[in-house]
């Protein structure tokens, strides 16, 4: 019988365990610990509705205080730096020790560093948290000529908010197109048109190789090509790697992430691991991956909350995300790698489409800008048996949800 669950991170899988293992029932102790100070929050708006001052710190917190007393779930803020498995605690701030009975990984991952001199000068970013999200607006409004290095999710929707708010935004990217790892060449070459339209400049095939600037901080950029662009502000957005190395020093087994079986328990079963700092075993990619999203982080934090309380399944939801940029909502479901056709339903001059991406004659994942309706049914279908197959979709009136209707 499990008395106290102790959660490194209140992040979106750790509060979203913590909240779950109450809801299921769980009596016991629940210890949610975190580094960073101030109620638990979502970090999806820093780079949209709170960069544009559209919601306050308020807006981001996942409850207010009162439903953490009301549950019972003991907030304790300072960072977990060891794990004693034979004793089972765990050390804060090297100083406290916390018993458990099971203890629960959603440690989150960090930001890869950018690798060229300069990127230690004021004025040059990633983003995060909060405290990067707060330096990143005060330098934004009086910020000119903005360079954002990497055209993946947080860089382009920085440099919507920063074209937006009247800068002249430039994006460096090493790849041929953005967000290469997770969208389709036909919706990524949209994003290009539609950020050229809103005046963003994008070069792509180039890196920063160096960032210039002195005490008063960064004053321009130098290209791979040898193109220098001013610059009074570059965000950096390269990707992340998986906040481990308290796993590592503890023993537990690590790859890209903290490996976890189907059910998300760790080479030690007194240990689970979700999130970003995961590495699981996917029936949907059909091999062990790492997702970086707030659906894969919560309904982790729920599957393992499950099997806490006697509910013992294997993770298996079909992975969605979201971007948002300009007037722009991507919606993703589905894992596109591997796609070796692409059926378009809907008009991108009317900024309202869907990309259906297949493999081997079988959807296996939906793009849609602007089509909820799109993004909503396709969910249902990946979660399901049947597929369309790509030459109905590319019929005449093809429509997901009459298809669904039809063959459910
Ligand atoms: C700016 C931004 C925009 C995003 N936009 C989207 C979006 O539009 N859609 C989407 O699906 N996803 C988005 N994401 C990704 C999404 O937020 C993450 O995938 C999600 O938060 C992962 O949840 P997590 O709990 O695994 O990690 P996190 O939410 O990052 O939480 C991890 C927590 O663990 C804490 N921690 C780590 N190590 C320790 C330690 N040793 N001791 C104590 N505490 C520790 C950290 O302080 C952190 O609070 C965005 C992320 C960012 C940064």
């Amino acid at each position: 019988m499990l008395q106290s669950i102790v959660i490194i991170g209140a992040g979106q899988a750790g509060f979203q365990t913590a909240a779950s293992l109450r809801q299921d029932g769980f009596g016991g102790s629940i210890t949610l610990i975190d580094g960073e100070p101030g109620m638990p929050y979502q970090r999806p708006p820093l780079s949209k509705a709170y960069l544009l001052g559209k919601t306050d710190v308020t807006g981001l917190q996942f409850r207010p205080e009162k439903f953490f007393a009301d549950n019972r779930i003991d907030l304790v803020c300072g960072n977990a730096t060891a794990i004693d498995r034979t004793n089972r605690r765990v050390t804060v701030k090297d100083t406290q020790a916390l018993p458990y009975d099971h203890l629960v990984l959603a440690t989150g991952a960090h930001n890869r560093a950018l690798p060229v001199p300069g990127a230690d000068l004021d004025g040059v970013f990633g983003l995060k948290n909060l405290a990067d999200a707060d330096a990143l607006a005060a330098r934004l409004a009086r910020a000119r000529d903005v360079i954002v290095a990497g055209a993946g999710f947080i860089g382009l929707e920085f440099a919507a908010v920063a074209a937006m708010k009247g800068k002249r935004v430039h994006v460096v990217e090493l790849a041929d197109r953005p967000m290469a790892r997770a969208v389709s060449p036909e919706t990524a070459a949209f994003f290009v048109d539609a950020h050229r339209a809103w005046g963003v400049k994008l070069d792509f095939g180039q890196g920063l190789a160096r960032i210039e600037g002195g005490a008063d901080g960064v004053s321009g950029v130098e290209l791979t090509n040898g193109t220098r662009l001013a610059a009074d502000l570059v965000l950096f957005g390269i990707g992340v790697l998986p906040n481990q190395s308290i796993a590592a020093e503890a023993g537990l087994d690590i790859e890209n992430g903290i490996r976890v079986d189907p059910f998300l328990v760790t080479s030690d079963e007194r240990i689970s691991a979700i999130g970003d700092c995961a590495m699981f075993p996917s029936q949907h990619a059909g091999a062990a991956i790492r997702l970086e999203s707030v659906q894969n982080a919560a309904d982790q934090g729920r599957t393992v909350a499950a099997r806490l309380t006697g509910k013992r399944a294997p993770y298996s939801a079909v992975p969605w995300f979201w971007t948002d940029q300009g007037d722009l909502k991507l919606q993703m479901v589905g894992l596109s790698q591997g796609h070796d056709a692409a059926v378009r339903l809907g008009d991108p001059d009317a900024r309202s489409f869907s990309v259906l991406l297949f493999h081997r004659g079988r959807l296996i994942a939906v793009e849609s800008v602007n089509r909820p309706g799109d993004f909503m049914t396709a969910r249902k279908i990946l979660a399901g048996r049947e597929s369309p197959r790509p030459e109905e979709a590319a019929a005449d009136g093809f429509d997901l949800r009459a298809w669904m209707a039809a063959n459910n």
